[in-house]
C-alpha cells in the first residue's frame, strides 16, 4: 500500500523532477512509508519541516532559484496550465531551468504528454533539441510515452531551427536582464504551487 500522504506531500513539490525523488518514492512512499520521518512527524500532529527527508536527515534550505525551478516542474507535472502561465509571465526563464538530471520544462511537459504546455515552453524559448543526461530529447520522451500529438509539436519546432540556432538564441536571451528573483518568489508564494 502507498502512503496516504502522497497526494499532498511537500517533498514532491520541492524535488519535482529530481532523480532523488524517484528513489525516495520507491524506498518509502510505495512501500515502507511507516518508516518515513516525514510520515511519522505528521502522524504525531507536528508540523513537518520542508527540509526534512524521509530518512530523517535534513537538507540545506534550497535556494530561491531551486525553489522556483521545482515549483515550475511541479506545476507542469500536475498539468496546472494557468499556474504555469502565471509563473512564466513574471519572467521565470523556462529556457534556462533544468533539473539535476538535465530535464527541461519542455521535457517535463512531454513526459505528461501535454500539448498546450509543450507549446507554451516552445514559445518561451525552450530548446527542442536539448538532451537530458541520458541523451534523450523532449521528442524521445514524448514518443516513449506514446504521446504522438505532443511529439508532432516538438518535431515541428525542431525542424524550424537547428540546435546551433537555438543555442545562439539562448545566448542572446542571457545577455538580457535577469528577472527579479524576489518578484518570482513573491508570486510563487501567492500561487502556493506546493499545495
Ligand atoms: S515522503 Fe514520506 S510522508 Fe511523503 S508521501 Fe512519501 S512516505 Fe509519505
Amino acid at each position: 500500500m502507498a502512503c496516504t500522504h502522497s497526494k499532498d506531500c511537500q517533498l514532491y513539490a520541492q524535488f519535482a523532477m529530481e532523480p532523488s525523488l524517484r528513489l525516495w518514492k520507491q524506498r518509502y512512499c510505495v512501500s515502507e512509508y511507516e518508516q518515513c520521518a516525514r510520515y511519522q512527524l505528521a502522524l504525531e500532529g507536528k508540523s513537518v519541516p520542508l527540509t526534512l527527508l524521509p530518512n530523517g536527515r535534513r537538507v540545506k534550505q534550497r535556494s530561491k532559484e531551486q525553489m522556483s525551478a521545482a515549483a515550475l516542474f511541479n506545476a507542469i507535472l500536475k498539468q496546472r496550465v494557468p499556474m504555469v502561465k502565471s509563473m512564466l509571465k513574471t519572467g521565470l526563464p523556462s529556457e534556462r531551468v533544468m533539473s539535476a538530471d538535465g530535464m527541461t520544462p519542455l521535457m517535463a511537459s512531454a513526459s505528461v504528454g501535454n500539448v498546450e504546455l509543450a507549446e507554451i515552453m516552445l514559445e518561451h524559448g525552450c530548446n527542442p533539441h536539448a538532451k537530458n543526461f541520458k541523451g534523450e530529447t523532449a521528442l524521445d520522451i514524448a514518443l516513449r510515452g506514446g504521446f504522438t500529438d505532443c511529439a508532432r509539436v516538438i518535431e515541428k519546432a525542431q525542424s524550424k531551427m537547428t540546435a546551433e540556432e537555438y543555442e545562439m538564441q539562448q545566448e542572446e536571451n542571457e545577455k538580457e536582464d535577469e528577472p527579479s528573483v524576489s518578484t518570482v518568489v513573491g508570486l510563487l508564494k501567492k500561487l502556493n504551487p506546493f499545495a
